[in-house]
């Protein structure tokens, strides 16, 4: 039912940043090394997100935006080992119901590039007018890759673009999630474009070293002093502490925090991804801040990026999309693992 589907759709994509981290994530699965993002009034009116990934065959756009339909998961099983972003096939569906979805995308073993057309779930015929007969993708010249416009987004739930804040916090938001994109998945590059302006305000290049990566998104407001976090095979220094690891789950933690002041007011939130993720943890950011503060200033705003790996059977997946916050197993323990390694690192600084 169409007013059912608006309805959970609205919940899955409160703002257009939810919708733009979804783009992003598909983009990401498609093994992308080079995304890019133009936003028009902070992406209420535009949202186009193109990518190089390896593009959607042709036969699969019929149902591209059809609930559940994923490319990613085949059995119930693979649930417990999901390594895509992706897994529900909720995300082009909700955004159909909700906005003028339009696709242009070529695989490598096709000749030509195809432009498709959805509305409410549904292929439609070109400028998502009801072509009368069966709506077909349309054959064009394209690049290899897929470029996805999502169009007038809330367009029909005009109570929600009364909610949005202005148009300059949604591209700040949209600014954020693509930053920490850029941060975590270091193999891919990154640019994001207001419409009508020269100018990038983000761009990355793919494979910068991750410090570089967060001066290039965060420039001077973070301070020069980054330091290097990990708790792995290679730098656990005894048996006992690569143990523990184990029998907690935990694959590996890498990132990086900083000792230094911010010569900016500006509080910059704790980035954390969780198997590729980014959520958000607040036991672990509640537990990060309260070393930070025995060892830095007042009113010192520090900058952390923490990327966890955990084995997947103990992370639960099945959270809501809207979710952000993660819940996993032995969270108290491998909280307690990285504050005494950022204990560990602080002190052996000069702050
Ligand atoms: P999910 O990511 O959970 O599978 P989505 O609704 O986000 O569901 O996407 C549906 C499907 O569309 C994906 O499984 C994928 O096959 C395809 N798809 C979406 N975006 C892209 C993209 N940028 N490149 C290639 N395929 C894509
Ligand atoms: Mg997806």
């Amino acid at each position: 039912d169409a007013v059912i589907n608006k309805i959970a759709a609205g919940e899955i994509i409160i703002q257009p940043a939810n919708a733009l981290k979804e783009m992003l994530e598909n983009s990401i699965d498609a093994h992308a090394t080079m995304i890019e993002i133009l936003v028009k009034e902070g992406g209420i009116k535009l949202l186009q997100i193109t990518d190089n990934g390896r593009g959607i065959n042709k036969l699969d756009l019929g149902l591209l935006c059809e609930r559940f339909a994923t490319s990613k998961i085949s059995k119930f099983e693979d649930l417990e080992s999901v390594a895509t972003y992706g897994f529900r096939g909720e995300a082009l569906a909700s955004i159909s119901h909700i906005a003028r979805l339009s696709v242009v995308t070529k695989t490598a073993d096709s000749q030509l590039a195809y432009k498709a057309f959805y509305l409410n779930g549904k292929l439609t015929g070109p400028n998502f007018k009801d072509s009368g007969v069966q709506a077909e993708p349309k054959p064009i010249a394209g690049k290899d890759g897929t470029q996805i416009l999502v169009e007038d987004l809330f367009y029909n739930i005009p109570s929600r673009i009364k909610a949005l804040r202005n148009k300059s916090d949604e591209f700040a938001k949209i600014l954020d999630v693509i930053g920490r994109y850029a941060i975590h998945t270091g193999h891919v590059g990154f640019s994001c474009k207001r419409f009508g302006e020269p100018v990038y305000v983000l761009s990355t290049r793919p494979n910068l070293p991750v410090k570089e990566r967060i001066r290039t998104v965060y420039g001077s407001v973070v301070a020069n002093e980054l330091l290097d976090i990990a708790i792995d095979g290679a730098t656990s220094k005894t048996k006992e502490e690569v143990n523990v690891k184990e029998s907690l789950g935990l694959v590996s933690v890498s990132g990086v925090i900083t000792n230094a002041n911010y010569n900016n007011k500006k509080k910059i939130q704790p980035i954390f991804f969780i198997n590729h993720r980014l959520v958000s943890c607040d036991p672990l950011k509640r537990a990060v801040n309260a070393v930070f503060q025995f060892f830095l200033p007042k009113g010192n705003h520090p900058f952390m990026y923490l990327a966890l790996e955990i084995d997947p059977k103990n992370l639960d997946v099945n959270i809501h999309p809207t979710k952000r916050e993660v819940r996993f197993l032995n969270e108290d323990e491998i909280i307690e693992l990285i504050v005494d390694k950022v204990h560990l690192i602080l002190s052996n600084v000069d702050t």
